[in-house]
């Protein structure tokens, strides 16, 4: 790969397009190749395609430079969560979300169920019963903004408490994204991102990732890789990296739309509530501005309607699609509640907006006109 870069001294911007490059060279590839490759020629430090490839080095470098580790790829956001899971030694006591994001929820539910690990489920937004959970635990395991609450999480003071205890601390960081907030630099021994989302931005693959400071700890995550298997293909790699050139830009403009549209809906009389950290009005601002450096793209606001009339609404939009999933440069939104395995905290009239780079008053003629064909007025 390119050592070429102080990348100390370069900003996000720049990161994103120049990292995870191959050497230079005349008529060298400017891009790293698809490595199609099950195996290699023997007597090299690769050697077998569970263990890694020139494309998984590229992107793995890209996210490294931007989260400020070393980065592993795995074939999921959930196939990277599980391996940091799977370090854990049976019955370690763990410290979680009762109402992040239901995939980790849902497993954690599962693990403590059959006491592969105790689970001792908070609300992360509560620092004081956060803090009161951390004696005697083996791992925080946070995320902020949570999904799809969208509540702050006060990493600084969480991440020092639970070091200061001897604790380890892993933290998901695919809502704020890189842009936004570093978890290693505040402290955290592990940052995790669903590639899936953000930093890959279009919706057309799954992939997650692992970055830590620690350089044992990079060992054991690697093996954990190697042996479960949670291993990603070339091609959907080579599509993150070329979706990661554009973050910053995809970010910031679907930021600002967010921002924008947050303002909007804050201000309608049809919505009982809007959840987005970059109103003065929301509960978690100050928070939110001590520590991130910017709000991110996630808006969740409820509806005065039925689940019903909520789901048409989500429905009868025409730009933004009634789907799962987020952080893609298409607006998404979805009745969260519609999933059984949602957090029964989250209300039944919630939305959660993955705001697009679209223009946004043509997001807003579509909001309009979805409580419109929803008849909610
Ligand atoms: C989507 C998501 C995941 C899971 O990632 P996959 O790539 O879908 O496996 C984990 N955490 C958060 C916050 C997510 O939004």
């Amino acid at each position: 790969m390119n050592q070429e870069h102080d990348w100390k001294k370069l900003s996000l911007e720049t990161k994103v397009v120049a990292a995870g490059r191959p050497t230079k060279e005349s008529d060298g590839a400017l891009n790293p190749p698809i490595a199609l490759n099950s195996t290699f020629h023997a007597g090299g430090p690769i050697g077998y395609g569970r263990y890694g490839n020139e494309t998984w080095s590229a992107l793995e470098e890209a996210i490294s430079v931007l989260e400020g580790g070393q980065t592993l790829i795995f074939s999921s956001g959930m196939g990277a969560i599980s391996s940091v899971f799977s370090l854990l030694p049976e019955g370690s006591v763990i410290v979680a979300a009762h109402n992040g994001y239901q995939g980790t929820t849902t497993m954690l539910k599962k693990m403590n169920e059959v006491e592969r690990l105790k689970v001792r489920f908070v609300d992360l937004a509560d620092t004081d019963a956060v803090l009161a959970a951390i004696p005697g635990a083996s791992m925080v395991y946070l995320e902020s903004p949570t999904n799809p609450a969208i509540e702050v999480v006060d990493l600084p003071k969480i991440i020092s408490a639970s070091k200061a205890n001897g604790c380890g601390v892993a933290v998901d960081n695919t809502l704020a994204t890189p842009l936004i907030q570093n978890p290693l630099a505040l402290g955290a021994d592990i940052s995790i991102h669903s590639v899936t989302k953000y930093l890959s931005g279009h919706s057309d693959i799954i992939l997650g990732s692992v970055s830590t400071n620690d350089q044992a700890l990079y060992g054991r995550l690697e093996q954990a890789r190697r042996y479960g298997g949670a291993i990603a293909g070339p091609f959907e790699v080579w599509l993150a990296l070329r979706g990661l050139r554009t973050f910053a830009l995809r970010m910031q403009r679907s930021q600002e739309n967010a921002m924008d549209l947050a303002t909007r809906l804050s201000k309608d009389a049809r919505i009982s509530k809007v959840r987005y950290p970059g109103l003065a009005t929301d509960r978690y601002h100050a928070r939110a501005k001590s520590f991130m450096k910017g709000f991110g793209a996630m808006i969740s606001f409820e509806v005065k309607a039925t689940a019903a009339q909520i789901d048409l609404m989500c429905d009868s939009s025409k730009l933004i699609t009634n789907a799962t999933s987020l952080g893609g440069v298409e607006s998404i939104w979805e009745r969260r509640r519609r999933w059984a395995t949602e957090s029964q905290t989250i209300p039944e009239n919630l939305i959660r907006f993955s705001v697009g780079i679209e223009n946004v008053d043509d997001l807003w003629a579509d909001i309009e006109s979805a409580f419109a064909a929803a008849k909610i007025s």
